[in-house]
């Protein structure tokens, strides 16, 4: 009996020149390793069953499950500044999108699933390895409460993927509340056309931005809100110590979410010009650089917008402009906040941003550890005997003293008790993100040993990355010199 999903596609519905209809390539023998069960739930999919061989065999591409419309989407893009006409999904498979609990349209994608017409060169498969940091990185991403694609499911093929060595094949089922990033506008607009663009750009609102569809001017509308939501979407990767890696257009997502994770890291220590990707040899990407690129890739999609504007095209550039302005407010405002909230500040103080970078630029002279550092912060805030735990952290730890005296200084004025200010700090400064040295673990473990409890083990952790979880607390530790990842790679 065929597995039915409540499929409703309607990305299927749009132009033909808008993908390509493709089924996912048969693999030898499916083995499921993993099915986030309460995102399946939340999807409406019946967990039992995913978790059946036949869920193995849907989750793989092997079977399409009933109401599927299995097509690859066409996009294009700027790859490290490179403008590539023609990218496309090249080993990924949207079956189709389903409503989830909360009501809203979720994509359910193959990733790995065997070669497209976009493929190029590659061979539309993925490696165990990648799969499994796209689906920790990920779901860690959901539970710090940033917006992110979801990993529903990774699957063994039973298959081996060439890469520069044979590693075992796998297939992520990544759930996205749509993968229409800007190389998708970028597609038609470098093929003049307009109406394709219109349409595009009529589907996000309606998907994404229905508030703007009775407004006068949609399509400006529609600029405006994607610039606010990648303001906040960047400002919220920098207050938890994240790095993309590949910020290109195409990996730059319409809605807003975190999107296609290849040689993504948390930084350890803090240094703002951080860069993983071995990919990355002029910093493009680096961990500072991300407010400034996200400004750039939206300069790439206002482009897009610009013949949907109006037909002056000064006018339509100045409007453009004018929109793209906002970024740098947009941004500065989520990133203070977010600041002052790590901080453990509960009113506006003009020195915010000053007290905060007084910290940072310590914090980049000492090597101290990101993530431990603020979490440290939040029990100190308490008890200043804790700060000796804070201070440690830094090469000179006098330097850390003096930026405390100014911090005690300014908590000191404010109403709220020390418990109330804990509470706030916790909340914001996790004490469990994936540490590279951890997700190198669980994937040697898997692809080595074909062992995959560290892998749930770790998932387990970063699902509760606010709490303490004393029995985890080394997951909780910067690796040793001998364990630190010194760089990351593509997951292709
Ligand atoms: P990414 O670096 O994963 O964002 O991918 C960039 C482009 O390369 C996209 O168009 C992908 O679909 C394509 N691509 C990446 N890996 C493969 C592969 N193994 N086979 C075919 N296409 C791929
Ligand atoms: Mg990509």
């Amino acid at each position: 009996m065929t597995v039915h999903f409540p499929f409703q596609n309607t990305y299927a519905a749009l132009p033909a020149n808008f993908f390509a209809r493709v089924a996912p390539t048969p693999v030898a023998a499916p083995r499921l390793i993993k099915l986030n069960r309460p995102l399946a739930i939340h999807l409406g999919l019946d967990p039992d069953i995913l978790e059946s061989p036949e869920g193995a065999e849907i989750l793989s591409g092997k079977t399409l499950p009933g109401g599927a419309d299995p097509i690859a989407m066409a996009y294009a893009g700027h790859q490290f500044g490179h403008f590539v006409p023609q990218l496309g999904d090249g080993r990924a498979i949207l079956l189709g999108e389903v409503i989830d609990g909360d009501g809203i349209r979720r994509d359910i994608q193959l990733k790995g699933s065997g070669p497209t017409p976009f493929s190029r060169r590659g061979d539309g498969r993925a490696a165990l390895g990648p799969v499994l940091r796209e689906y920790v990185v990920s779901e860690a991403m959901a539970a710090l409460g940033i917006p992110t694609t979801r990993s529903l499911a990774a699957v063994v093929t039973g298959e081996q993927v060439m890469r520069e060595t044979a590693l075992p094949g796998a297939v992520l089922t990544r759930v996205a509340s749509s993968h229409i990033r800007v190389g998708t506008f970028q597609y038609f607009a470098a093929r003049g056309d307009v109406e394709a663009l219109r349409s595009l750009a009529d589907h996000v609102i309606a998907r994404h931005y229905p508030e703007l569809l009775a407004t006068e001017r949609p399509y400006q509308g529609l600029l405006s809100a994607v610039i606010a939501r990648q303001a906040k979407l960047v400002a919220r990767w920098l207050l938890v110590g994240f790095i993309h890696g590949v910020m290109n257009t195409d990996n730059t997502s319409i809605s807003g979410e975190t999107i296609d994770y290849g040689p993504c890291a948390f930084m350890d220590s803090y240094d703002p010009a951080q860069v993983y990707s071995s990919i990355d040899e002029l910093g493009r990407y680096a961990y500072a650089n991300q407010p400034r690129i996200a400004l750039w890739n939206l300069t790439r999609f206002a482009e897009c917008l610009l013949p949907l504007f109006s037909d002056d095209k000064d006018k339509a550039v100045e409007e453009a402009q004018t929109l793209l302005m906002t970024f740098g407010e947009e941004f500065n405002l989520h990133y203070t906040t977010g600041l002052r909230a790590k901080l453990g500040l509960f009113a506006e103080h003009e020195d915010d941003q000053g007290l905060a970078q007084a910290l940072l630029d310590e914090m980049a002279k000492g090597a101290a550890d990101f993530t431990l550092t603020f979490r440290r912060l939040s029990e100190a805030a308490g008890d200043p005997e804790a700060d000796r735990n804070v201070r440690q952290l830094f090469t000179e730890p006098e330097a850390y003293d003096a930026w405390s005296e100014r911090w005690r200084q300014r908590i000191g004025q404010e109403p709220q008790s020390a418990n109330q200010r804990q509470a706030l700090m916790r909340a914001v400064n996790p004490a469990f993100i994936p540490r590279n040295h951890r997700v190198e673990a669980i994937i040697k473990a898997a692809v080595d040993g074909d062992d995959y409890r560290p892998f749930e083990e770790l998932l387990t952790v970063l699902s509760k990355p606010y709490e303490d979880q004393p029995e985890f607390a080394a997951y909780a530790e910067p690796p040793r010199p001998e364990e630190r990842v010194c760089q990351t790679f593509c997951g292709t």
